[in-house]
């Protein structure tokens, strides 16, 4: 699938061992390798001697002991999280308390949109439910420490919360799982929102860092011309599920199989999640009706006003 977006698929961190992979920033990966997780988490440890963590990881001890490791002998001040899975922000409270540094994000988790009546939350597993920041940011907010400044860059769409950071002067971004070079971003309701995803995409594609650091696999290099292919992707995607809908209405497993070819079965809970996404962000705009709110298992079809592209 989205053979359109090229992606990067090497990587050559090994837990354990931090590296520098841009002016300043090291990077040290978690074992967590998975089909969502690629190769496993990526935490940035940002600046020297007083430095700042972005993105702990998962509450693995392994992890934690190598992130402490990496930055023994200097003091943590800050910690960033961008987006509150379950492989991002765990680590959060031991680190703290290790460190005494203060946590800086968007906010809690919480769904992109209410339930609806007998929905249950898909992925309920993957979500952090326990953080809280010490420091709640708003987009465009800076955080300065010894020897650098992030901005804050308010990213919704994998999650509501999901916050990427620019650093000042670098030519950097802290991305998250927003923009990744292995893959492309998991959008799954009620956690995540198509349109909020969309409005993301869009934002950064407006900005000026051409490499961006993701929470999984190597550095986005070029990133303003690889999100374009992003947004480009997920347009061919709707434009697939609209031509499947064209054909007569379909439930969402029907329009997974005719939209997704050569599906990692792995990821079949996924696309079918993905592709829910899309639908209420198309019911939203007034394209593809359903009976009552989009669900996961409703029936869809076009609806017959005319309708541009
Ligand atoms: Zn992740």
């Amino acid at each position: 699938m989205a053979d359109d977006v090229p992606f990067d698929k090497s990587f050559d961190l090994v837990p354990g061992t931090p590296k520098e992979v841009a002016p300043g920033v090291r990077a040290l990966v978690a074992n967590n390798p998975g089909p969502f997780t690629f190769k496993g988490t990526v935490s940035y440890i940002l600046g020297r001697g007083k430095v700042a963590i972005v993105d702990p990881g998962p509450d693995d001890d392994a992890h934690i002991d190598a992130l402490l490791d990496a930055v023994r002998g200097e003091t943590v001040t800050h910690i960033f999280v961008t987006h509150t899975h379950r492989d991002h922000s765990p680590a959060v409270p031991k680190v703290k308390a290790a460190t005494g540094a203060k946590v800086f994000a968007e906010g809690p988790h919480r769904l992109a949109r209410p339930l609806h009546i007998g929905e249950t939350r898909r992925l309920d597993a993957s979500a952090d439910m326990d953080f809280r920041p010490d420091v709640a940011l708003a987009d465009g907010e800076t955080v300065s420490g010894d020897g650098w400044a992030l901005e804050a860059v308010t990213t919704p769409g994998h999650t509501a919360n999901h916050m990427a950071f620019a650093l000042k002067e670098h030519d950097l971004l802290f991305a998250g799982d927003h923009v990744m070079a292995w893959s492309t971003t998991i959008v799954a309701p009620p956690d995540g929102a198509m349109s909020d995803y969309m409005t993301s995409l869009e934002k950064l594609a407006r900005r000026s860092e051409t490499t961006y650091l993701p929470g999984h696999g190597a550095p986005v290099r070029d990133a303003p011309r690889y999100v374009a292919f992003l947004i480009q992707h997920r347009h061919g995607r709707e434009a697939s599920i609209l031509h499947r809908l064209g054909k007569g209405s379909a439930d969402v497993p029907t329009i997974v199989k005719a939209v997704y070819i050569g599906l990692d079965p792995r990821l079949a809970g996924a696309a079918a999640l993905s592709t829910l996404a899309h639908l209420e962000d198309l019911a939203a705009r007034g394209i593809v009706a359903t009976d009552g709110p989009p669900s996961i298992t409703g029936t869809y079809r076009l609806t017959e006003r005319p309708r541009a592209g």
